[in-house]
């Protein structure tokens, strides 16, 4: 990929800055700023989801026979760039980048003709039903039962650690449908619509306070089998080929706008000796290896990406992708506590609400950095922890 822009590039990035000074609200950058989970609040990302359907630019890795924009390599990057460096909320990504990359590969046209563009606009919004206790790395030991009666599964069991389950109104999920042979060969990949009679969701509170995920229980709960993707017994497979879009996501853009934040808030914060703590010069060595290895990871992206023709799927390589901008955004969330300080100890989920008329306690612009620092611990977990990525890496790029 060739990182000098040519004259239309230029031109791409100043219709892409004109269009986010336009429509990119102050409460919808506000709302953004303050968020501190894993993924962006449904009803904020959702808003900024419907702004870009409507201009066509919501789906930019998707081929263009299914709404996607038709963009380069380049004007991707250009426009996740700016868009992290505006400071534009997340996209909800089960639908986007999960489950629709799957329904193109896998799904029978009248389940494409019916989903895809439901998702590419922002109609239904999914959550992903794969681990269960004691099912998370050892996913194949999964035992979520479906058992056939007539046209529909039967399902019994329950799913855990699910990221937006009281949001969705769909959930992609993996169920048992058979229990002989290899686990693997049992499993199929259901789509199954949340309001379903004997769905419970009941909620977790994350260690920062924060309600984003859930267990989710099945109580014979009935579900076409029309709701099948692929084979019975296909979902192994299936399930393998969404984690690679799950994994291969681009974190360099939001790192790199994150970093910045952290490099303005530290020449702003008075150290003990009364100079900033950007003039420490241990801190800013931090910083500067930071930057340093987070240039490497943007590298290291756009040759993946770029690699890629639009739709492929990213391979192997996502577990790489995954384990380097995981482990870059916990560091980078640690240089954010030291910043802050003691301020860090305050208690103010209120803080966090856009609109609030409270002043925080401390600097506005550190509210955010405990509850992103113990968010972040999950970051090497969720999506396969990276101590499994790393068996991916040494069995599949490495072939050890
Ligand atoms: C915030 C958050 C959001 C999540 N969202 C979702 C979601 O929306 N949907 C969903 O289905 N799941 C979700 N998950 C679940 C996530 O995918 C699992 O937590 C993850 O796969 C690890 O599984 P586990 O928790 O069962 O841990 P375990 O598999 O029990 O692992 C425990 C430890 O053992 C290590 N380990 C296990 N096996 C190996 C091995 N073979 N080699 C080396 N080390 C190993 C792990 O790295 C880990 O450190 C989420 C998790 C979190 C924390």
């Amino acid at each position: 990929m060739r990182l000098a822009l040519s004259a239309e590039d230029e031109a791409f990035r100043a219709e892409v800055r004109q269009f986010l000074s336009e429509k990119l609200t102050p409460d919808l950058r506000e709302a953004a700023r303050l968020a501190a989970g894993a993924v962006t609040d449904a009803p904020v990302a959702i808003r900024w989801q419907k702004v870009l359907y409507e201009k066509g630019w919501v789906a930019p890795a998707w081929p263009k026979e299914y709404g996607g924009p038709g963009w380069s390599e380049m004007q991707r990057y250009i426009f996740a760039s700016e868009s992290a460096a505006a400071g534009a909320p997340g996209l909800p990504p089960f639908g986007l980048r999960m489950v629709g990359p799957v329904i193109m590969k896998f799904a029978r046209p009248e389940q494409k003709a019916h989903y895809l563009p439901r998702i590419l606009a922002g109609e239904d919004y999914w959550c992903q039903g794969y681990s269960e206790p004691g099912s998370g790395s050892d996913l194949a030991s999964l035992q979520t039962r479906a058992v056939r009666d007539g046209d529909d599964y039967v399902i019994n069991g329950t799913k855990i650690w699910t990221t937006h389950a009281h949001f969705a109104d769909h959930m992609f999920c993996l169920v048992r449908t058979d229990s002989g042979g290899k686990p693997q060969e049992g499993i199929s990949f259901v789509l199954i619509d949340m309001k379903t009679p004997g769905i419970k969701v009941a909620p977790i509170i994350t260690i920062a306070g924060d309600h984003e995920v859930n267990q989710v229980f099945f109580d014979d709960v009935r579900v076409p089998v029309a709701n099948r993707i692929g084979e019975e017994g296909q979902g192994w497979t299936i399930a393998k080929y969404l984690l690679e879009f799950e994994r291969g996501n681009a974190y360099a853009a939001g790192l790199k706008t994150g970093l910045a934040a952290l490099r303005r808030f530290a020449g702003t914060t008075r150290a003990s000796d009364g100079d900033t703590l950007l003039d420490d010069e241990a801190y800013r060595r931090k910083l500067i290896e930071a930057e340093i290895d987070l240039a490497a990871i943007e590298m290291t992206e756009n040759r993946i990406m770029s690699a890629l023709s639009t739709g492929q799927n990213p391979g192997p390589a996502s577990s790489m992708l995954k384990t380097r901008g995981t482990e870059m955004s916990q560091r980078l969330s640690e240089l954010g506590i030291e910043a802050i300080g003691y301020y860090g100890g305050v208690y103010q989920p209120e803080a966090r609400e856009p609109g609030r008329n409270a002043e925080p306690v401390g600097p506005e612009a550190g509210v955010t950095l405990m509850p992103k620092y113990l968010n972040t611990r999950a970051a090497s977990i969720y999506g396969g922890s990276n101590e499994v990525q790393r068996n991916i890496m040494a069995k599949l790029v490495l072939g050890l």
